[in-house]
């Protein structure tokens, strides 16, 4: 299996909720390593680059909004199927529907405030590493 990065956002619902640490357990204990990591505030220009592929959806304004209502710690993750990995520890975009066990499971309330976010692709993980970390 291919070693590969991701990118990861806790958002700030689950920074707020002092959960950063048990989120990090979850990474480590899956095989996946912290290379690179940044608590920081977004700007609503970095919210909206990031998300620029969202840009026509309905729900835009509102996660942008919601992406710069604090801060947000960041992170690059290594290892095995990284991408994948880290999109089956997160569970699915709406908590109701995320498996248990999952990070959105335990720790999001809604489909808006999810607790993370983790590159869906190895392409975009390629894109979203850079955006954040050069
Ligand atoms: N989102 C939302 N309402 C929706 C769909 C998505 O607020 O109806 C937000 C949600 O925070 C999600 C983000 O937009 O995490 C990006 O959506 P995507 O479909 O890429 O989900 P993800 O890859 O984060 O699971």
């Amino acid at each position: 299996m291919a070693i590969e990065r991701t990118l990861s956002i806790i958002k700030p619902d689950a920074v707020a909720k002092n959960v950063i640490g048990q989120i990090y357990t979850r990474f480590e204990n899956a095989g996946l390593k912290i290379v690179a990591a940044q608590y920081k505030q977004l700007t609503q220009a970095e919210a909206e680059g990031f998300y620029a592929v969202h840009k026509e959806r309905p729900f835009f304004k509102d996660l942008v909004a919601f992406m710069i209502s604090g801060p947000v710690m960041i992170q690059a993750l290594e290892g095995e199927n990284a991408v994948l990995k880290n999109r089956e520890l997160m569970g699915a975009t709406n908590p109701k529907e995320a498996a248990p066990g999952t990070i959105r499971a335990d720790f999001a309330e809604s489909i808006d405030a999810n607790a993370v976010h983790g590159s869906d692709s190895l392409e975009n993980a390629a894109i979203e590493i850079k955006y954040f970390f050069g």
